[in-house]
């Protein structure tokens, strides 16, 4: 699943080439893609023809294309989703669930074979006043103090917390993993018992964990590219995440695998302490 890395490389190629340009026409529009926001799928190829992208943006792992006149197209890739820039007379794929024309000859495809991915339509100055999401955790919101509190007498294993959006907004099971390594934290910590020291070690694990997948252009397993379709390497650089039955880095112990709350965890059994 796209984490904020997958996302923000996806990003950053469409920041340099939409904004200023105008949507001519929507194609392929799956209204049981459009699971939020204020407008169903018939609403919202209504509205965008003509408006121009003023930026490209992110919050979490939530793609956010703004147009001009503060409106906002929202598109969450979920499991399996793919956005991706392609020419105009490229054939679609099988699964494309929306396609944007614009000016100056190309298009934008959602393509989504399991169809997890969102899309809405939201009018707002902010996307804060319609995504609820924790702090960006490469902001400067995101500190040892914050998460600290946020853990407060939380019994919830900490691998769980993490992958709470409205504690942390952009953190899935790879990068949750490979921080928690980082940090040597054992991923079934009660959140209450992390030490101050933890906390601290984590939340620069976490950052650090996820510049290092935005350097690598993400990781891909199996469905992730970037918007030129590309796969990224950051899975050649992972510690734990798909490692299981493999020797740690550290201290060539096996690396375990086990499920908590129904997402499998990676980690070093000698290496995390609970
Ligand atoms: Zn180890």
């Amino acid at each position: 699943m796209p984490e904020l890395p997958e996302v923000e490389t996806i990003r950053v190629y469409l920041q340099a080439i939409l904004p200023g340009r105008q949507v001519t026409a929507v194609h392929h529009l799956d209204g049981r893609m459009v699971k939020m926001g204020s407008w169903d799928s018939a609403g919202i190829a209504a509205h965008l023809p003509g408006l121009m992208v003023q930026s490209m943006e992110r919050r979490g792992k939530y793609l956010l294309l703004r147009f001009r006149g503060n409106v906002w197209l929202v598109v969450h890739l979920g499991m399996s989703g793919r956005l991706v820039m392609a020419e105009t007379d490229q054939p679609w794929k099988n699964h494309t669930h929306m396609v944007l024309e614009f000016s100056g000859g190309q298009e934008l495809r959602l393509v989504d074979p399991r169809r997890f991915g969102r899309l809405g339509w939201f009018e707002a100055e902010n996307p804060d006043a319609f995504l609820f999401l924790g702090p960006e955790p490469l902001g400067r919101s995101f500190t040892g103090r914050y998460l600290r509190s946020r853990l407060g007498n939380r019994t919830t294993a900490i691998k769980s917390l993490l992958l709470d959006q409205a504690l942390v907004a952009g953190l899935g099971n790879i990068y949750a993993d490979e921080a928690l390594f980082k940090a040597r934290i054992h991923p079934l910590t009660p959140g209450q018992d992390l030490s101050e020291d933890a906390v601290i070690r984590l939340t620069r694990a976490i950052r650090s964990v996820l510049r290092e997948g935005i350097r690598h252009r993400g990781t891909s397993f199996s469905d992730y590219v970037d918007a030129l379709g590309h796969p990224g390497e950051n899975q050649e650089y992972l510690t734990v995440y798909g490692r299981a039955g493999r020797p740690c880095v550290r201290c060539k112990e096996p690396i375990r695998s086990i499920v908590i709350h129904q997402r499998t965890s990676h980690f070093c059994q000698h290496c995390q302490l609970p």
